[in-house]
């Protein structure tokens, strides 16, 4: 069976938050004064995680799950969590800020992570410090070594672009991904940030990036797929980047993701007001009947697209390290 929604699009791509919690505070995404974490009884077991993807994965042919937070390295006992997915034979992926991978990366390998996409948005020492109000950068450039070492590929770099504060480093990211051979992805500033600074004049849109590496080192498309990123790669052969225009060519028409929260909600879309708890069914003793029936309920409401640009867009009440990016 598949999970549609009422526009024909059908779900296969889950991403699970498995922690509100983080080690940065990264100024597009936390608050500046950090963050009230969540109860830990409030966020899912291990086995409540595992039982919501078995059914999503046996019962609508979800095929590909990525964990995120908040920071996913800091849930203890990672590569346990890892090897439970892992068993249900999906594509697993993973987003992580990249700064302890350097103690996790040969574990998550070994319990059967496929893919990861490690976040870095400066280059620059003290932009990155300001950026992430940790002096980390040298942490995540090794953690980065780390994933290459234990044999992730490809691994890939999310790179949040701003206006004003980190646009004039693109040329600087394409040359570091074609030398490392990693795939920078380029991702367009979201209203999702706890402070809500976000305005169109901060976001820079995909055009701007792609003439900005043309004229260095030249590109050309790759054909589109259901993934969000649109896809370049180098004439000369050395690698790709990719951009993630949500803002200005929006993907809602082939987006096929569905969410689940570190506290159990289940989202049809990032950008959603509306959350559906799980976890409070699951413990209150409901059956994979019940749970399907939430699922499916939602996914039946899920809105044609996004609507950053309507005049009556809300923003969610959480913010990105609340729900998963
Ligand atoms: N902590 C992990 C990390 O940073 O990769 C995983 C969670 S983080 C919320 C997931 C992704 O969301 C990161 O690549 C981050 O850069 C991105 N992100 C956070 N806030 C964003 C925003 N307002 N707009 C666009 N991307 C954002
Ligand atoms: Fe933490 Fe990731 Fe958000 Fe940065 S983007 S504050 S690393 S959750």
């Amino acid at each position: 069976m598949e999970l549609v929604d009422s526009f024909g699009r059908v779900h296969r791509d889950l991403r699970i938050a498995i922690t509100d919690r983080c080690n940065f505070r990264c100024q597009y995404c936390m608050p500046e004064e950090g963050m009230k974490w969540m109860p830990r009884d409030s966020i899912l077991t291990f086995e409540e995680i595992e039982r919501v993807a078995r059914l999503l994965v046996d019962r609508y042919d979800v095929d590909s799950i990525r964990l995120t937070g908040g920071e996913p390295t800091v849930r203890a006992n990672l590569p346990d969590l890892v090897a439970r997915l892992a068993a249900l034979e999906v594509d697993l992926a993973m987003t992580t800020n990249g700064a302890t991978l350097r103690l996790v990366a040969d574990d998550l390998k070994a319990a059967g992570l496929k893919r990861l996409n490690i976040s870095l948005d400066s280059l620059d020492r003290d932009r990155f410090i300001e950026l992430t109000r940790r002096d980390d950068l040298h942490r995540v450039l090794d953690g980065i070594d780390a994933a290459l070492e234990a044999g992730f590929d490809p691994v890939k770099i999310n790179c949040v672009l701003m206006n004003g504060i980190n646009d004039d480093e693109i040329v600087d990211f394409a040359e570091y991904g074609r030398d490392k051979g990693v795939i920078v992805r380029f991702i367009e500033f979201m209203p999702l940030d706890a402070d809500e600074v976000w305005g169109h004049d901060k976001v820079v849109p995909l055009q701007r990036v792609i003439d900005t590496v043309n004229a260095v080192h030249p590109i050309e498309a790759i054909q589109r797929t259901s993934a969000p990123a649109t896809r370049y790669r180098y004439l000369d052969g050395r690698g790709e980047i990719g951009v993630i225009a949500t803002v200005t060519e929006k993907f809602c028409d082939s987006c096929d993701r569905i969410r689940l929260t570190a506290d159990g909600t289940f989202r049809n879309c990032l950008f959603a007001v509306q959350d559906d708890s799980l976890r409070d069914a699951m413990r209150a003793g409901a059956t994979d009947d019940d749970l399907a029936a939430i699922i499916e309920g939602s996914v039946g409401r899920k809105w044609a697209g996004h609507g950053i640009d309507d005049v009556h867009f809300i923003r969610p009440k959480r913010n990105m390290s609340q729900i998963g990016g």
